[in-house]
């Protein structure tokens, strides 16, 4: 029987559920409300997809990893947008940048109810006010990762935002770069 990462180590970020070819692997919500993968054996193939793309069990290899760390300070110029966000809207401001040049954006947003949290992926200035602040809970990234990869493979760009592990999860996912993908965790 296949074990993807210990629970302790899971943080649900779906890469295994996005990256399984039979989708075998479904995320339960634990006690907690914590997401964690439990694989249907009838469907596995143990063909280890899910474990490769697992960022509990390693880091992602970029080749566009800078040789030396840089530190940058910046914040938003509209002081509206800065109080609309959590701190100075970094976040608004590279978003906007992707709108503008046709790309989709993909952070967590409040559900209507506001029970939940998910990664929605947006294409509309007028949709990015949702997708600010930080949300103290855990979103849940669904499909999203597949439906960035089938947008990269059209050659459309997008932003992701999102939690450290998220990030890598999708980058691990992916299995390769792609120049119109920005990442930002
Ligand atoms: C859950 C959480 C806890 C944080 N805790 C601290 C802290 O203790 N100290 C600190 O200095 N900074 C913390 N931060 C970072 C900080 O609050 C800002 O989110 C960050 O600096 C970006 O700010 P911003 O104004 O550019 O964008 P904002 O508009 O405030 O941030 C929006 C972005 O955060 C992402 N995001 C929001 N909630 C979640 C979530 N639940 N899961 C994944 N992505 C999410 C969205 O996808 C979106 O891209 C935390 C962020 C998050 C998401």
């Amino acid at each position: 029987m296949i074990d993807i990462c210990p629970t302790t180590d899971c943080t649900g970020c779906s890469a295994c559920f996005s990256i399984c070819p039979r989708h075998a692997v479904t995320l339960i919500p634990d006690q907690e409300g914590f997401l964690h993968p439990q694989i249907d054996q009838d469907l596995c193939i143990d063909c280890d997809l899910c474990r490769k793309a697992c960022p509990a069990r390693q880091t992602p290899s970029r080749k566009d990893r800078l040789p030396e760390e840089l530190f940058f300070a910046a914040y938003h110029r509209d002081e509206d947008i800065r109080m609309a966000s959590s701190s100075g809207g970094a976040f608004s401001a590279l978003a906007s940048w992707m709108l503008k040049q046709g790309g989709y954006v993909c952070a967590a947003s409040y559900d209507d109810d506001f029970k939940g949290v998910h990664h929605v992926i947006i294409r509309s200035e007028e949709e990015l006010p949702r997708l600010r602040t930080s949300k103290y809970t855990q979103s849940r990234t669904g499909t999203c990762f597949r439906d960035i990869l089938r947008l990269l493979k059209q050659g459309e760009k997008v932003l992701f935002a999102g939690t450290p592990c998220q990030t890598a999860g999708l980058h691990l996912f992916l299995r390769k770069e792609y120049d119109k993908l920005l990442t930002v965790d």
